[in-house]
């Protein structure tokens, strides 16, 4: 499997089958995300803590990007600081501009690559954002 293959794999794998895909009972913030290029609709449900991202789930509906993205980010961010958070956030903005980052600094980054993919295809950049400007709007607060 080359690696073009294996960004493909995982996009599927999380579009089809997304994960922390419920809303989680004790959440104390929520934020609804809306993409009307495409009609991507997420709502996140967060459990934050002591500056500590202790829970995060979605709901919602929209293309396989936009829910890949979701069920990507609720993995990696989960039990994250904010201040983590918000760096992976930068992260995975400069993989979707192409710039540089650091590359040590985070596990799992190939799923964020996996997302960084869609850059190839300028109109589905939103679809692939869509939750972490949302999780933006709620860990900025
Ligand atoms: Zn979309």
């Amino acid at each position: 499997m080359n690696i073009k293959e294996l960004y493909q794999e995982i996009i599927i794998d999380h579009g089809t089958n997304p994960r922390n895909n419920f809303k989680i009972k004790n959440y104390n913030y929520n934020k609804t995300g809306f993409n009307p290029l495409c009609g991507d609709t997420i709502d996140l449900y967060l459990f934050i803590e002591n500056n500590n991202i202790k829970d995060i789930s979605f709901q919602g509906q929209g293309c396989s990007i936009s829910i890949a993205s979701v069920s990507i980010m609720t993995e990696i961010i989960k039990n994250k600081t904010i201040k983590e958070a918000l760096n992976i956030f930068n992260i995975f903005n400069h993989i979707i501009k192409n710039k540089k980052y650091n590359k040590s600094e985070i596990d799992n980054l190939y799923k964020l690559k996996a997302l960084g993919n869609v850059k190839k295809f300028p109109t589905r950049i939103k679809c692939a954002t869509l939750a972490w400007h949302t999780l933006k709007i709620i860990i900025k607060k």
